[in-house]
């Protein structure tokens, strides 16, 4: 069997028992392509019965996928990292055409997908348990890392790919069965995924992928024989998650929203840090969770870093994000454009200077796409709307203080506690910084400091919600839980009945 999955049908239908299965509902979802600023395809909205099937569909698989030797469930991550590999580009096609990000930013983030896959490959290393021996009268204690049996994934519509990748490959390896509930708005990458999968020798019901949105996902967080839930999202969803799941007995974990600061010393180098800024808040039109959506300048920096920030905004290449050169593509939808323009009529209304307004942008050819422009306030302050909330979009805000001191009690007091970086040339700064700041991922000189597959990924305070952080060795703790056994050969010892706590 080959991968048809390449391009996307009209209608995107789920996916259990390793084939495409039309729902048993008739809502649908138009799923657009924001550079053209049409509809280009619709996806079906699940119902309680979709859910019912694709978890029934999970168990079945589980008990078998779960008591596989470790290695031959790596083995099955070894060949869908190579057909991944193979597949790079039509995964960045589809993410392209549904998210609107660029092409090659489309490649980067399936690659970092791909570095999970990779990581989870060595499974068996990092499923040994504990052992003890001898722990009094020929009793042996061991620990192991048992799976939880059938987990779900809800994701964002910002990294259709990588997201799911941080989920699947390492609850699947630990011989669990994974659901993945994908975005709405852009859901054709979750199918090619899926036939991957197969192709890999996936089998059927391990990997099974449910469409929908709200409907879906409550089925999903109230169902009985789902055990873990883990949620990638907006704050105020990633509550809801955490709180639902946690009162049904599930474990979960929900990573939220952001607001990240760039904090920039006077003595930082101010172009370095300006192209950093560039990337950070403009690439994949500020839709990244880790983008930098405040620059805090500290000290007399601030006219200087803005002109030079303002400089390279206006030399952004702005269009479809598969036409070479592009450096920013348009936003997901007409709804979040709108949403965004909001925050900057807000932003000019509580007083902050519109350095540059990304609003009315048209791209020639593509007058119809949702289109921003780069945009950058100046003399922002914390009480503002445009502060205090995620954007989400190509707008950058630049806050002013004196000290380094109120740079980091800027940052601390803020809601959000997902990524920071500091720029600077000094490293006692640097130190102190990493020290004091809280928030979960910190960059020094480092614009969007994305831990490694290795490494565990993990804001504070509302940008997550629950104990463990995404992959890595947290992601394999989330996806297993311990089993302790002890074990004596019947003659071993024969002393009789004991009454007491046996102790040594
Ligand atoms: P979202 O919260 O709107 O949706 C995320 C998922 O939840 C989707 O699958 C959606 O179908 C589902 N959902 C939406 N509303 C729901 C509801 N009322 N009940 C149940 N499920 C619901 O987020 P989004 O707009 O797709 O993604 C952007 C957000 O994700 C941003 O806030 C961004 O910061 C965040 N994000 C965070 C991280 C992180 O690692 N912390 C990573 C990527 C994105």
């Amino acid at each position: 069997m080959s991968v048809s999955y390449t391009s996307a049908p009209s209608r995107i239908g789920h996916w259990i028992d390793n084939s495409l299965r039309p729902g048993s509902g008739d809502r649908l979802s138009p799923v657009f392509d924001p550079a053209l600023g049409k509809v280009a395809r619709h996806v079906e909205l699940a119902t309680p019965a979709d859910v019912d099937a694709a978890v029934s569909s999970a168990v079945a698989a589980q008990v078998q996928w779960g008591a596989q030797a470790p290695q031959r469930r790596a083995r099955v991550l070894f060949r869908m990292k190579e057909l991944m590999e193979g597949h790079i580009d039509d995964l960045a096609h589809l993410i392209t055409r549904e998210h609107g990000k660029t092409f090659p930013d489309a490649k980067g983030e399936v690659q970092r997908g791909l570095e999970i896959i990779e990581f989870a490959c060595g499974i068996p290393q990092l499923l040994k348990g504990q052992y003890s021996d001898n722990v009094g009268g020929g009793i042996a204690n061991w620990s192991q890392r048992m799976p939880l049996g059938v987990t779900a994934g809800i994701t964002p519509f910002n990294f259709p790919v990588m997201v799911p990748m941080w989920m699947a490959p390492i609850a699947i390896a630990c011989g669990n069965s994974f659901i993945l509930k994908p975005s709405e708005r852009d859901p054709s990458p979750s199918l090619l995924i899926a036939e991957l999968f197969r192709e890999a020798g996936l089998p059927p019901g391990v990997f099974n992928v449910l469409q929908g949105d709200k409907l879906a996902v409550d089925a999903l967080l109230a169902h009985r024989d789902v055990q873990a839930v883990s949620f990638v999202g907006s704050t105020p969803i990633a509550r809801y998650i955490y709180e639902t799941a946690s009162r049904h007995g599930k474990r979960s974990q929900a990573l939220g929203g952001a607001k990240n600061h760039m904090v920039v010393m006077p003595d930082a180098d101010l172009d370095q840090t300006a192209d950093a800024l560039i990337g950070a808040a403009y690439g994949s039109a500020g839709e990244r969770c880790m983008a930098i959506s405040v620059a805090v300048a500290v000290g007399d920096i601030a006219d200087e870093l803005v002109a030079k920030v303002k400089d390279r905004a206006l030399r952004l290449n702005i269009n479809d994000g598969e036409a070479p050169g592009t450096d920013m593509g348009p936003v997901v939808t007409a709804e979040a454009k709108a949403r965004i323009e909001g925050y900057i009529a807000s932003g000019v209304e509580q007083g902050a200077r519109l350095v540059l307004d990304g609003r009315n942008h048209v791209v020639q050819g593509r007058e119809a796409g949702y289109f921003l422009g780069a945009t950058l306030f100046d003399q922002v302050s914390a009480d503002m709307t445009i502060y205090q909330e995620e954007i989400f979009g190509p707008v950058l805000c630049v806050v002013r203080v004196a000290t380094f001191a109120e740079a980091v009690a800027l940052v601390n007091d803020n809601a959000f506690g997902n990524g920071v970086a500091c720029y600077t040339r000094d490293g006692r700064t640097a130190r102190e910084f990493t020290q004091k700041i809280q928030v979960g991922m910190v960059g020094i000189n480092v614009p969007l400091p994305v831990p490694m597959a290795w490494h565990s990924f993990g804001g504070w305070k509302q940008s997550l919600f629950g104990d463990l952080h995404a992959y890595g060795e947290e992601g394999v703790r989330f996806y297993t839980r311990y089993k302790s056994i002890m074990q004596r050969w019947p003659d071993s010892t024969a002393k009789g009945p004991e009454f007491v706590m046996p102790v040594n």
